[in-house]
């Protein structure tokens, strides 16, 4: 079995469509109004069978599109149960910002109410350690809070891991330094990623993936 992962940049952040012989995966949904660039990227593969959509985080840059994606697509939204009620919701919590974040946080409520997400249900709550195989993807769900208290990393064939926001590439490649719920618990994740030694990392911010050696020099800061 083969895959392949598209990147598709959105306003906002990195989505990730995983193709695999037995349908499509989409890793989150970008910010609102992003659906017609992701919908467009699977008509050019000439493929409508998307299997998933699987979220990373509940946050306004990775799930802004994904109500208007299960429309058009019919598939079912994944995300950590921890995280679902604030996607049923459409709540973004920031949680602790520091630095320029400070601006993002005090910008968002007006983003929200000139784009709002709608509030949208998901249909499979994830825990650690489950399994997508089922959704044609040999892949398994690693529970990295600390972003946000839900947020989960996508570790596809034990290689490939689909992080969400626990590290960024804008920039130096660094941990989460901006936005997080609980600092400590986000250091506790990037080590528990880290000891699974993925081959390459892919975030939802910044231009290309970093490879695992890379990875491994990342610190998380609390
Ligand atoms: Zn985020």
């Amino acid at each position: 079995m083969s895959i392949h992962v598209h990147t598709i940049k959105t306003w906002m952040s990195n989505v990730f469509l995983i193709e695999a012989d037995r349908g499509l995966v989409l890793i989150d949904a970008g910010p609102p109004r992003s659906e017609r660039k992701i919908l467009e990227r699977m008509q050019k593969l000439g493929r409508d069978d998307l299997q998933l959509i699987f979220l990373t985080h509940a946050h306004y840059d990775h799930i802004g599109s994904v109500a208007a994606l299960k429309y058009h697509t019919g598939a079912p939204i994944a995300i950590n149960r921890i995280d679902a009620d604030a996607l049923a919701r459409a709540e973004t919590a920031l949680g602790s910002v520091q630095g320029s974040a400070r601006f993002a946080k005090m910008g968002l409520p007006l983003l929200e109410m000139l784009m709002p997400v709608p509030p949208i249900q998901a249909d499979l709550l994830l825990d650690h350690g489950d399994r997508l195989d089922d959704y044609g993807l040999n892949a398994q769900i690693v529970h990295t809070p600390g972003h946000t208290l839900g947020s989960s990393t996508l570790l596809v064939e034990n290689r490939l891991a689909f992080v969400g926001d626990l590290i960024s590439m804008i920039g130096e490649p660094h941990a989460q330094s901006r936005f997080a719920v609980d600092w400590r618990q986000l250091a506790k994740s990037l080590q528990r990623l880290q000891q699974l030694q993925p081959e390459w990392i892919y975030s939802g911010h910044g231009p290309q993936p970093l490879s695992g050696e890379a990875f491994q020099q990342l610190r998380g800061q609390y």
